[in-house]
């Protein structure tokens, strides 16, 4: 076991350590898998950076609204939001979550805990970072005969530096098309400043960006200063801090 993985694996292994009855009995029902996380978390008062519940049903409220039929999340971890909003895909036959998780570790975990909540035939996770998965998700959406070809909703979580890039390669594969919904977490703590700035700009700001910014993740996702977004930072009291989440309707395009 690799120390730096030692958190995560005590969570995983005391839920997969929970006594027969108890397992069973939260076998099948994400709800409560998702609260035997969010118990282990109170009763050891270790934090894990999942979305957890009080900003998670905000979100969640967008998906009931929006009813995305391809949902796509950058930075799965440990299956806690894929667990929380795949969930909500369920009533739907046709729709999908994507999980985009770097660390293969984690992403063994998350395979087993979205396994014990019973909805693996909802989600599916891709191993690497998001800006080879989200080529190679592209592809495989084309090559489906369901006809959708951009994103729905898109939750973004993982590093921060990397908001802005993967949102350009989004951008640049039109993944991202009037009607996308774009949730973004952390923006307070430990902050997305640059995101907000991006997202929030003009026109002409994210021409300036794209222009005199390459894109760290690959130089030939410039990004789209065309697409107009409205969006808002909402901000959420947690129980020990501050933060926020930035909420964003991709609304059209602006005119050349
Ligand atoms: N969304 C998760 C939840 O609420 O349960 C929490 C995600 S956690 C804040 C960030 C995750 O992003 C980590 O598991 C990390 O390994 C992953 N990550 C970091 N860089 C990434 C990248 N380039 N592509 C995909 N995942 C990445």
């Amino acid at each position: 076991m690799s120390a730096e993985h030692e958190k995560e694996y005590a969570l995983f292994n005391h839920i997969f350590s929970l006594p027969s009855e108890k397992l069973n009995a939260i076998r099948g029902k994400p709800e409560l898998v998702l609260s035997a996380i969010d118990d282990y978390q109170k009763n050891t008062e270790t934090h894990y950076m999942d979305i957890g519940q009080a900003k998670g049903q905000i979100i969640v409220d967008k998906i009931r609204e929006k009813k995305p039929k391809i949902m796509v999340e950058l930075g799965g971890y440990l299956g806690y939001s894929a667990i929380l909003f795949g969930k909500e895909l369920l009533q739907d036959s046709t729709a999908h979550y994507y999980s985009l998780e770097a660390n293969p570790t984690f992403a063994e975990m998350a395979t087993k805990l979205i396994d014990l909540a019973g909805i693996s035939e909802k989600v599916t996770i891709l191993v690497g970072p998001a800006t080879t998965s989200l080529v190679s998700l592209q592809k495989e959406l084309q090559k489906q005969d369901s006809g959708v070809r951009t994103f729905d909703f898109v939750f973004i979580d993982h590093w921060k530096d990397l908001y802005v890039p993967d949102l350009r390669v989004m951008e640049s594969l039109n993944l991202i098309a009037p009607g996308t919904v774009l949730v973004a977490d952390n923006i307070y703590h430990p902050g997305a400043p640059e995101y907000v700035k991006y997202i929030q700009g003009t026109a002409d700001s994210k021409r300036e960006h794209n222009a005199s910014i390459p894109n760290a993740n690959g130089h030939s996702f410039v990004g789209r200063w065309d697409i107009v977004y409205d969006s808002k930072t909402i901000p959420v009291e947690l129980e020990n801090r501050r933060d926020a989440i930035e909420l964003t309707y991709c609304t059209g395009y602006a005119e050349k």
